[in-house]
Order: C-alpha cells, then sequence, then structure tokens
C-alpha cells in the first residue's frame, strides 16, 4: 500500500478521531443518556416481540450459515469487517429500534445513534446489558470489540473519541444489525 493511500484510509477508518456530527436531541448531561437507556422500549414497533438476553441462542457454524446471510455471517460469526460506507443503516435516521441480525435481540435506538463520519453505523451508547466485551490485536494496538451478549455475535469496536458525554464511539458493522422503524 502506497503512503498517501495508507494515510487516506486512516483518515477515513476506525483511528479517526470521529466526534462528528451529532443530531439535535444529542443528550447532555449522562442523566440524559440514562434516560435514553431507561426508555429504549420507547422506540420499539408496537407489537414487536423481543427476545429475552438472559435465554442464549447457540448454534453450531452449519446452522448459523443457513441462518445468515455470507456477508452477515462473514461479521457475526468470523469477526470480520465490512467495507466502510457500503452499510445503508449508516444513513438511516428513522425513529426505530438497531437489533441484532443473528438473533434479535435490540442493542440500540435511534437515539443513540449519530453521524460519525467514518462510514459505519455509531452509537454513543447501547440498550445496557446487551454486549460483552473482549480486547483485539488485529491492528497492532488493542482495541476493545464488543459481542451480542445472546449469540455471541461479533458486531464491532468502541472506542473513545464520541461525542460528550459518554465520549463512546460504538463503531458497528450495518449487516451486523437489522433495523426495526418504530411506524
Ligand atoms: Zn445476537
Amino acid at each position: 500500500m502506497k503512503r498517501r493511500t495508507l494515510l487516506k484510509f486512516l483518515a477515513a477508518g476506525p483511528f479517526a478521531g470521529a466526534a462528528g456530527h451529532v443530531h439535535a436531541a444529542q443528550p447532555k448531561t449522562m442523566k440524559d443518556v440514562e434516560a435514553l437507556q431507561a426508555g429504549w422500549k420507547n422506540l420499539l414497533a408496537a407489537g414487536t416481540e423481543v427476545p429475552n438476553p438472559a435465554e442464549p441462542l447457540k448454534l453450531s457454524k452449519d446452522e448459523w450459515r443457513k441462518r445468515l446471510a455470507p456477508a452477515s455471517y462473514e461479521v457475526l460469526r468470523e469477526e470480520g469487517t465490512e467495507r466502510a460506507g457500503t452499510s445503508p443503516l449508516d444513513h438511516e435516521k428513522r425513529a426505530g429500534v438497531f437489533a441484532c441480525a443473528g438473533c434479535g435481540l435490540p442493542l440500540f435506538t435511534s437515539d443513540m445513534k449519530f453521524d460519525s463520519g467514518t462510514g459505519w453505523p455509531s452509537f454513543f451508547t447501547t440498550i445496557p446489558g446487551v454486549f460483552q466485551t473482549s480486547t483485539d490485536y488485529k491492528i497492532i494496538y488493542p482495541r476493545t470489540e464488543y459481542h451480542c451478549v445472546r449469540c455471541g455475535g461479533h458486531h464491532g469496536h468502541v472506542f473513545d473519541d464520541g461525542p460528550p458525554p459518554t465520549g463512546k464511539r460504538y463503531c458497528n458493522n450495518g449487516v451486523a444489525l437489522k433495523f426495526i422503524p418504530k411506524a
């Protein structure tokens, strides 16, 4: 890779300082964030059945392959990363809930989303208790990757350059998510 190409890649990638654009409803305090977390079901479409995070979904590799689209399988079960700018969910602005494409567990709401400018759907917080984290070293320095607590699916990485007040940026692969519009 030529140096200029690499720099371009770095500027666009998960290394980018990405507080980015934040919509008007951005919470100001951690109390506001907690209110968004507590009220996440307000963004759920009426009558949507959601799975219980305490009931794990365990399937074999073959079963996952049958159940998921190839791109989703690659991210969720093989810890792949989709190409930046390829997910329509990056520009999804409707009210609703982002659920795990593997098991249907609600993970984020539209109120938790912001435009990071990275080309991946980005969130400054999550619905509480839906992820487990671990450290990976795929790009020289350690990153915190997070997995769905119910099916173990890999979703993305969390960085400390998100907007205030959380300062967190959950950089999520769009193919790992299923958007459920509220209406
Ligand atoms: Zn899941």
